[in-house]
């Protein structure tokens, strides 16, 4: 008699999203795939959750985590949601990602475990609830490079092939990836409830969002004020991250913008090479909506719709829920410019504030511009602690950009030696270069061949460690016709 595998790999899971109004979700079983195959696993996140996964064959594994077995107290859930996708509203929904369940880690955190490309589901529209494996891969990829960086993102547990295809321009491997979230409440699932007018469960929803991302809010008359107040406050914070490392999302969209903070929906995002305010690599963002100079922006435009689904929790009279919610909203500019000036005097190395900061940070940065210098690699070059040299670091504008910062750094208290140590531990050495990125993803996706995959992971795991190969610090040689497209 073949022995039953075992399938108890240490989830605790609970179910506390599923006790909200049912209005915000739906049952929805992932659709069992032909051929579930690992084809990564991530031990790093596993040790986190605490699970334990050589606890039972590759092959269950791989169906457990492509949904073709699921344990009997599951009860996955599509979730409901609304969104502006490039500025037009539209009632969206999970429509190809099932929610296992939040898993309660060792540390005593709690984590969404979703299923991404799981299946179609009621909020599917005309989709096949499928994903491909290349952008499955990119999400995983991108989003270990981002936690590395030590920006708040969704992580990625594992990605399953799935023996089937997928229908896109071109005929594809399907993949599903367990995607592991702080949770996935969006501004979009907030705008859901107020474009319904139900202000019960809206309430509902924002006190869970409470108990469970900030927590630290009292139960006070202003206690949805401080929602909205703390909201913003992590949404500056991640943004101001965004623009420190040049990365550039590329759909921020309502409905892929978390109330937790956490950078999610790996997409058509990528990194800027040259710096170039105006960047932007979505194929379908013709109008550079989402382009990098315009992601704070965004961000302020995203969190005013979120101000505007509280109104009715803010105050009973309309007219004063308007008036703090605008006041509120309005103090967001200055609060991401404190947060970028703070980040950018850090990868300067200068730590006491001073004036003339905010000055000398604009004119390196329209230097590289008019350079065409690479924004990672000056970074990392001005923190090797001796003047950089050869092709644009020769301009006179630079150099006397250089003298300039050179005098800033001697009104610091400290070591010039110790200034640029500390430097080398917020300037990476390394990014996912896009041409890294889409070389690993092709050798995945076309051969089969996950090496060049694993060793840029390696190398984008210790980003600030500059042993990990200098060629993967290099631009490509010409990115002019660069494009990402929308994660399928
Ligand atoms: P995104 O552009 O990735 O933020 O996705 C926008 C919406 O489209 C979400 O509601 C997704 O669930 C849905 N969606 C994307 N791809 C598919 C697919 N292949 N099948 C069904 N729904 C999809
Ligand atoms: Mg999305
Ligand atoms: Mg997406």
């Amino acid at each position: 008699m073949p022995s039953v595998a075992n399938t108890d790999i240490g989830w605790r899971m609970e179910h506390t999203y599923a006790r909200l109004p049912e209005t915000l979700f739906s049952s929805a079983l992932p659709v069992p795939v032909r051929d579930p195959q690992v084809s990564i696993l991530n031990d790093r996140l596993a040790r986190v959750l605490g699970i334990n996964l050589s606890r039972t064959t590759p092959e269950t594994l791989a169906s457990l985590f492509a949904g073709n077995q699921l344990p009997g107290d599951f009860q996955p859930i599509a979730q409901a949601y609304a969104g502006h996708q490039f500025g037009g509203f539209t009632m969206l929904g999970d429509g190809r990602a099932i929610l296992l369940g939040e898993h309660r880690t060792p540390a005593g955190n709690l984590l969404d475990i979703q299923l991404k490309g799981a299946g179609r589901t009621r909020f599917s529209r005309g989709g096949d609830g499928r994903a491909a494996l290349g952008p499955m891969l990119r999400e995983y990829l991108i989003s270990e490079a981002m936690f590395a960086l030590e920006i708040p993102t969704t992580q990625s547990l594992a990605v399953i092939t799935t023996g089937e295809p997928v229908y896109r321009e071109s005929v594809r491997k399907g993949a599903i990836l367990v995607r592991v979230a702080a949770s996935h409440i969006r501004v979009g699932t907030f705008q859901y409830l107020a474009a319904t007018r139900d202000y019960t469960s809206l309430k509902a929803l924002a006190d869970y969002a409470i108990e469970r991302h900030y927590p630290e809010i009292g139960d006070t008359p202003n206690k949805y004020q401080d929602f909205l107040w703390a909201v913003i406050d992590r949404q500056a914070a991640l943004i101001a991250k965004w623009q420190a490392v040049g990365f550039i999302h590329g759909v921020m969209n309502t409905d892929n913008m978390a109330i937790s903070g956490e950078t999610i929906d790996y997409g058509p995002c990528a990194f800027m090479n040259a710096y170039d305010p105006d960047t932007v690599f979505s194929s379908i963002d013709h109008a550079g909506r989402y382009a990098y100079r315009n992601q704070p922006a965004i961000a302020m435009w995203n969190l005013a719709r979120f101000a505007e689904t509280l109104l009715p929790l803010l105050d009973s009279d309309s007219n004063r829920a308007i008036a703090i919610a605008t006041e509120t909203i309005s103090e967001s500019p200055a609060l991401f410019d404190r947060y970028w000036l703070d980040g950018m005097r850090r990868k300067l190395g200068l730590q006491t504030p001073d004036s003339g900061d905010l000055e000398l940070v604009r004119s390196l940065l329209d230097w590289m511009q008019q350079a065409g210098a690479d924004y990672t690699n000056v970074w990392r070059d001005l923190s090797a602690g001796t003047m950089p040299a050869g092709h644009y670091y020769n301009q006179p504008d630079f150099q006397a950009w250089y003298a300039r910062w050179q005098e800033r750094l001697n009104c610091e208290q400290k070591p010039h030696s110790s200034i640029y140590a500390g430097m080398r531990i917020v300037n990476p050495a390394f990014i996912p270069r896009n041409h890294r990125v889409e070389e690993a993803l092709s050798a995945a996706e076309d051969s089969g061949d996950l090496s060049p995959l694993h060793r840029l992971l390696e190398v984008l795991k210790r980003p600030y460690d500059a042993t990990g190969g200098q060629s993967y610090r290099e631009p490509p040689a010409s990115e002019c016709n660069y494009r990402t497209f929308c994660g399928t």
